[in-house]
């Protein structure tokens, strides 16, 4: 074997031991990505599932304001909206906001 050949064997054995060294780390940030990006999509996960149960929320609740709700009562569907002043939804700055009434203009209902 040449002098230049074993130079080039050694060459080879420090970019093989090199080559190990990184393909390891790399493994090991590979890992270390995959179960950041692994819980980062269970965070984002439960996120989008109360998203999307708050637009159903909403579109569930749409409907009721265009007016379908319907009076237990006397399934009457025309009702005036009063301020429920004994529930207090909110409070900010001074201003309270209060949980709506439905009351029934045919029979007087309170929904
Ligand atoms: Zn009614």
């Amino acid at each position: 074997m040449s002098e230049f050949e074993k130079n080039v064997l050694s060459m080879l054995e420090t970019i093989n031991i090199k080559l190990d060294t990184l393909i390891k780390s790399e493994g090991a940030k590979k890992n270390v990505s995959v179960s950041t990006s692994s819980t980062s999509s269970k965070t984002i996960k439960p996120s989008n599932i109360v998203e999307k149960q708050e637009e159903e929320e909403k579109l569930e609740a749409k409907p009721i304001i265009e007016g379908r709700r319907i009076c237990p009562n006397c399934n009457g569907t025309a009702f005036n909206t009063v301020e429920d002043k004994s529930q207090v939804l909110h409070q900010m700055g001074g201003i309270k906001i209060y949980a709506k009434k439905y009351i029934c203009k045919s029979c007087g209902f309170e929904l």
